[in-house]
C-alpha cells in the first residue's frame, strides 16, 4: 500500500502507473493524480485521458479496473 509523497492520500494502482510514466519508471515513492497533475503543469483531466490512452495501447503499468 503507497500514498502520496505530498499529501499523503492513498493512492491507486493508476496513479502509481502515471508517475513511473510521467516522472521516472524506477521511482519508488509516488504522487496522487492531484498533485502529479500540479507538479506537471497540467490538469487531473489531462491526466485521466493518458491513462485511458495507456490502457487502450496495452501498457501494464495501468489497469482499466479503476479502484485496483
Ligand atoms: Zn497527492
Amino acid at each position: 500500500m503507497s500514498e502520496c509523497m505530498q499529501c499523503k492520500k492513498e493512492l491507486t494502482y493508476n496513479e502509481i502507473g502515471a508517475h513511473k510514466k510521467f516522472i521516472n519508471r524506477g521511482s519508488t515513492s509516488f504522487l496522487c493524480k492531484t498533485c502529479l497533475a500540479r507538479t506537471l503543469g497540467v490538469t487531473v483531466g489531462d491526466i485521466d485521458e493518458k491513462i485511458e490512452q495507456f490502457i487502450q495501447q496495452g501498457c501494464t503499468l495501468f489497469t482499466a479496473q479503476r479502484e485496483f
